[in-house]
């Protein structure tokens, strides 16, 4: 293979014959092809793009690049989702323990957060104790056993694609569909799934800016997805606004633990229904678990599945399944109770006043995505330490009423200078309007 012709090829706008795109993979993993020349490549694909036959030739090079999950034979389907990432995106949390729960078997290999989107590891990384990283064989026997695992991918899965991102990171080739697609592809397809719901996100803080965008991102990863063999689904969901009413690591870890509580039995209904977290955060949870049980073929429609899901959250064994994921990876049980019952573990927390009464109209998920980035939530580039105490919480969300000098959101934070400056920029993020704006659905569109 000359390597050279490959990329003059594909700056032209020619195809690349599936035989040569596993062979360059190949070679690049093994450390045969320079940085410089790839990254080449890359831009030619960025302006050029790959058609389907080439992007699925490339996704399953990339997963072959590496380790690839084995699991032995077993009734429950194995499953995961995957989300575009977004501000207080914390489903993944909550969801894993419920599918463990629905008699799904789940290998959640997640990631961290680059830029104002937050990762799921870091959010974990939180939690005392708790280990992220784990051996393939301790992923495989922690799925078997317990049913579900959310750890990072082990140095030899997939080693492609962490060559490859790097790359793209550093030559301004992200943003292409068809990298993006065998990017996230390749490492799901690494963990052998039977079926795959994809959260593609879109608005102001998304990765994909327009729901055309997101559209074509999420019809692509689900052409590729079932053509590949695993039942692939795709629901797109609006991230203008931040999901839940927290966000920062920590808030976050929080937050999904009430998503699992079932409430108290003495209170009211409603009261009640409170105490089991954010209304849009349950909603997403459920609608996931739902979609895979129709997907696998547990359910015979999504009626009937969300009923399912729903029984299953309410009747407290996911919260139990949540502690028993935790135990297994190393977590301080004790630890971690505890500092679920603290108000706040940063060193300062302040409010956000609303000027007026009103409705929330606008809650800007960008403008808290970056304010909490820079409070150490979030990283800049990928050395940054995270400050896992830093967030916002008590978010007002749009449709919400708030009384003049009402809290609109708290802020977490190190030291009060830097509460300061986050309190100022995030008077930025909200509008209050007389009239209540109407709501905006949070799945528009679901892709099969
Ligand atoms: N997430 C990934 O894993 N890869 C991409 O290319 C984009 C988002």
């Amino acid at each position: 293979m000359n390597f050279l012709s490959l990329i003059e090829s594909k700056r032209e706008g020619k195809v690349h014959a599936p035989e040569h795109i596993r062979e360059f993979i190949h070679a690049f993993t093994a450390g045969k092809i320079p940085d410089y020349q790839m990254a080449a490549l890359l831009m030619a694909i960025y302006f050029r793009g790959l058609n389907p036959a080439e992007t699925t030739a490339l996704t399953l090079a990339m997963r072959d690049s590496g380790h690839v999950l084995k699991f032995p034979k077993d009734k429950r389907p194995l499953v995961d989702k995957h989300s575009t990432g977004g501000i207080g995106d914390k489903v993944s949390l909550p969801l894993a323990p419920l599918l463990a729960c629905l008699g799904f078997r789940v290998p959640m290999i997640s990631g961290r957060g680059l830029g104002i989107t937050g990762g799921t590891l870091d959010k974990l990384d939180s939690i005392p104790g708790f280990k992220t990283l784990l051996p393939a064989t301790q992923i495989m026997r922690q799925v078997q056993r317990v049913g579900c695992v959310i750890c990072g991918q082990t140095d030899k899965m997939v080693p492609a694609d962490k060559k490859i991102y790097a790359l793209r990171d550093a030559s301004g080739t992200v943003p292409s569909i068809p990298l993006i697609t065998a990017s996230i592809l390749s490492k799901k397809l690494a963990e052998n799934l039977d079926a795959l719901i994809l959260d593609v996100k879109f608005g102001c803080a998304a990765f994909m800016q327009t729901k055309a965008d997101a559209r074509k991102l999420a019809k692509a990863m689900v052409a590729l997805g079932n053509e590949c063999g695993v039942n692939t689904r795709a629901i797109l969901t609006d991230m203008n606004t931040p999901l839940g009413h927290a966000a920062g690591n920590w808030l976050e870890v929080k937050e999904s633990v009430q998503c699992l509580e079932i409430g108290r039995a003495d209170l009211p209904v409603s009261q009640a229904a409170q105490q089991r977290g954010p209304t849009d955060l349950r909603q997403l949870v459920l609608d996931c678990a739902a979609h895979l049980l129709v997907q696998t073929k547990k359910s015979k429609s999504l009626a009937v599945a969300r009923k399912q899901t729903e029984d299953c959250l309410n009747s407290g064994a996911p919260r139990r399944k949540w502690d028993e994921m935790l135990v297994v990876q190393g977590a301080d049980l004790k630890a971690f109770n505890h500092k679920l019952t603290l108000d706040s573990t940063a060193k300062v927390v302040a409010e956000l006043k609303s000027e007026k009464g009103g409705y929330v109209s606008k809650c800007d998920a960008r403008v808290i995505g970056e304010m909490i980035r820079d409070l150490g939530g979030g990283r800049l580039t990928k050395d940054s330490q995270i400050n896992y105490d830093a967030g916002v919480d008590q978010i007002v969300k749009p449709g919400e009423r708030v009384e003049k000098l009402g809290t609109l959101c708290r802020v977490h934070a190190a030291d009060s200078v830097q509460v300061k400056a986050a309190i100022a920029r995030l008077k930025m993020a909200f509008e209050i309007s007389a009239k209540r704006p109407l709501k905006n659905p949070l799945i528009i569109e679901v892709i099969r």
